[in-house]
Parts: structure tokens; C-alpha cells; sequence
């Protein structure tokens, strides 16, 4: 499909669905607060409670989003002294929220006073009693500081921005289970046209002809991201080929899905905004008996993509084997880069831990690809290594989702 009036067409029922679900958005920002906190399943329960009610009648409103109360993250800071950010914050609340964050702030105070109180009090205490408080007291504090880092605004995480890729551990991610679900629209849908380059660089699918695929929810907050192509890094051997590590395992290769903020209008307009990127990440492990049958389509693919700048056709379903990894719930997120020159900051990493098996063959499939015109060098490896952040890293692993409304 290739006509004029196809495209046109595509791209007007595309951004028709933009500009409403834009539209709708912004009609609920008039009227809420949306934020997103951070936080550690075993937070205090009760303060959790305290702010259900709130949730909840969002979510009745809106019928769609459940907005969470940063209430928690405006009273930390004022208990340690630091009233002018909160103001500063406060500022672009609408009133309502204002309200609310006070009435919230206020009971927290008391409760904190009383909690004192009740600290201070001398008990005599038997030395099993006092070992049993001591041990107590230390998971507090633990608890505490890790509740206290974990807390941020979607605004304030999207510009902690860190160089790309890294070393992904669970015990330093803060797991997080009321974001929106992640959804995917038309990665593996079949229509339309797909097509499989080789830049001297990497492999990379892009669609034409169809209504570009996007990704929304999640910690992508309000915005749309615009599927732009997908790409590969992989290395010499079958333990070294992806770019993110994961509980110290490296895979063999790893699949970039790249998308826009729609905002932006077009992936180079968006390319070095803090906001302006969404990559999902899958691993993919090589086996020696195992071929995956969805991925052959691009595997054998890649056969015809030997020459430096050469392009193929391939199915438009050809993304079908990242499905199954893409509806699994548990993922990686943090915000970093590009892991290619210029090195943007400029993208949320959406990072799926569970390989995706291939064959042994199907990752040599891709190292038969010439990264010169001359075709004197295979593309052996291109993967950035792991880089050291520089400053405070917040991972967030979405563990669960809210149901879909
Ligand atoms: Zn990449």
C-alpha cells in the first residue's frame, strides 16, 4: 500500500486519536493533580489508607486514570525543614489539591507529634524486650530512608537523567504497583508495510504505510510515544551482546524499541528533550535447541541485509515475538540516554528482565551483517558499555499494575 491517499489517510485517523486523547488529558489536568509516588511495598499501611479515599474518587471521576496524592513527598519535606520548595511546587496546583495536600499535611503533623510522644516515654524494658525494639527500631529506619528516596514526582524523575546503559539490580530498585497499565498499540499488528535495514551500525525495522504503532500509561505519564523503529545490538559471542546488564547476567542480544513523545511532533524534534524518548528493552538469550519461530521472520530476514545500507520487505507482523515479553507486568524503569552518539538524556527506559530465547543461529544470523562498503568488517559489536551514573539513580520496578477502567 503505497498511495498517497492511504497515507494521508492513516496519518489523519492517527493524529485524530492523538489529538483526542490529548484533549481529554489536558480536560483532566485543569481539574487534578497528577502525580505518581514512588514507593516501597512495605511502606506504612496506614498513611497508604489515608490517601485510598482520594484515589478512588478519581478514579470514579475520571473513569480512566487514578491521580495519586504527593501529599507523603510535600510533608517529608516540610518535616525536614524545606518549606520553600513545597511552595514553590504548590504553586501550580489548582486549589483543590492545595486543599487537600494541607488537610493531609496537617493530619500528618499531628500524627507525627503524637508518634514523638509516644517515643519518648522511658518504659523499663527486659534486655529480650529492648533487643526486640532495637531490632525493630533499625528496620524502621531502613524502611524510612528507603520510603523517603523512593518518593518522587513524574516531573522531578524525568529530569534525574543518567547515562545509559546500566547495571540493573533489584535490591536498588523502588517497586511501584498504581501505575496506569502499559499499553501497546499496533506492534504486532498486521497491516501495512515493514521494512529491515542494515545502517553499518545495527538492523532496524520501521512500518510505513499504517498508522504508526505508540505506547501509552505507565511512567510515560500523559503522553503518547510514537513508535519510530526498533534496532539490535548484540556482540561477538552469546554472553555479551546486550547493553543493559541485569542481576550481573548479561544476554546476548538486546532489542530497542523507539518511540517519541508525540508532543514533539516527529522523533528528531524530539530527540534531545529530557521528555522527548521511550524505549522499551527486551534480552534475548541464545540456545543451542531452541529457535523461536516469530523471530525468524526477522532472523531470516537479516540475510538479505548483508550489504552496508541494503533494505528488505518484511511482514508487518514481525514484532509479534516481543508480545509476550511486552505483556508480562513486571518491568524496569529509570530515565537515561542514548546509548549511540550524541548521548541524549533524553530517554525513559522501559526494560523488560525476562529473556526472550532464540537459537544460537539466529543470533550468528546477525554478525554475517558488513558495517563497511568495502564488506571487510562484519558488525561484531555494538554495544555501548555500562556506565557508572554520575548522580542519584531512581529505578522503579512497576511490579503490578491498577486494573484497567
Ligand atoms: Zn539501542
Amino acid at each position: 500500500m503505497s498511495n498517497n491517499d492511504n497515507e494521508t489517510q492513516t496519518a489523519e485517523t492517527s493524529q485524530s486519536r492523538y489529538n483526542t486523547r490529548k484533549r481529554k488529558l489536558s480536560e483532566e489536568k485543569e481539574t487534578h493533580v497528577k502525580e505518581v509516588k514512588v514507593k516501597q511495598d512495605h511502606i506504612d499501611k496506614s498513611e497508604h489508607k489515608k490517601l485510598k479515599p482520594v484515589e478512588d474518587n478519581n478514579e470514579e471521576e475520571n473513569g480512566e486514570e487514578v491521580l495519586l496524592n504527593e501529599t507523603d513527598d510535600k510533608l517529608e519535606e516540610t518535616k525536614n525543614g524545606e518549606p520553600e520548595e513545597v511552595e514553590e511546587i504548590k504553586d501550580d496546583l489548582p486549589s483543590e489539591s492545595e486543599k487537600r495536600i494541607t488537610r493531609s499535611r496537617k493530619s500528618r503533623k499531628r500524627k507525627l507529634s503524637e508518634e514523638k510522644e509516644k517515643d519518648d516515654e522511658v518504659k523499663p524494658e527486659t534486655s529480650r524486650k529492648r533487643k526486640e525494639r532495637d531490632e525493630k527500631e533499625v528496620e524502621e529506619v531502613v524502611v524510612k530512608r528507603k520510603h523517603q528516596d523512593a518518593i518522587l514526582t513524574v516531573e522531578d524523575w524525568r529530569l534525574q537523567k543518567v547515562q545509559s546503559p546500566i547495571a540493573l539490580k533489584h535490591e536498588d530498585s523502588n517497586e511501584y504497583d498504581n501505575f496506569d497499565p502499559l499499553e501497546f498499540h499496533g506492534h504486532w499488528d498486521s497491516e501495512g508495510d515493514a521494512s529491515f535495514t542494515n545502517n553499518g551500525y545495527t538492523a532496524t525495522v520501521m512500518f510505513k504505510n499504517r498508522e504508526a504503532p505508540f505506547l501509552l500509561g505507565g511512567p510515560l505519564h500523559e503522553d503518547i510515544f510514537v513508535f519510530e523503529q526498533l534496532h539490535f545490538h548484540w556482540s561477538s559471542d552469546d554472553h555479551s551482546g546486550c547493553e543493559h546488564i541485569f542481576e550481573g547476567k548479561a544476554y546476548s542480544m538486546e532489542a530497542h524499541a523507539v518511540h517519541y513523545n508525540s508532543k514533539y511532533g516527529s522523533f528528531k524534534d524530539a530527540v534531545d528533550k529530557h521528555d522527548g524518548l521511550a524505549v522499551v528493552a527486551f534480552f534475548l538469550q541464545a540456545t543451542d535447541d531452541f529457535e523461536n519461530d516469530c523471530f525468524k521472520k526477522l532472523s531470516e530476514a537479516v540475510k538479505e541485509i548483508v550489504k552496508i545500507n541494503s533494505t528488505t520487505d518484511v511482514r508487518p507482523d514481525c514484532l509479534t515475538w516481543i508480545k509476550e515479553g511486552a505483556q508480562c507486568k513486571g518491568y524496569y524503569t529509570y530515565q537515561g540516554s542514548l546509548t549511540t552518539e550524541p548521548y541524549f538524556e533524553s530517554v525513559t527506559w522501559i526494560i523488560y528482565p525476562k529473556p526472550i530465547h532464540i537459537s544460537n543461529q539466529q543470533v550468528e544470523n546477525f554478525r554475517a551483517m558488513k558495517s563497511t562498503p568495502c564488506e571487510q568488517h562484519n558488525i561484531l559489536n555494538n554495544v555501548r558499555p555500562v556506565q557508572t551514573p554520575q548522580k542519584k539513580l531512581d529505578i522503579i520496578y512497576a511490579r503490578s499494575h491498577r486494573l484497567s477502567v
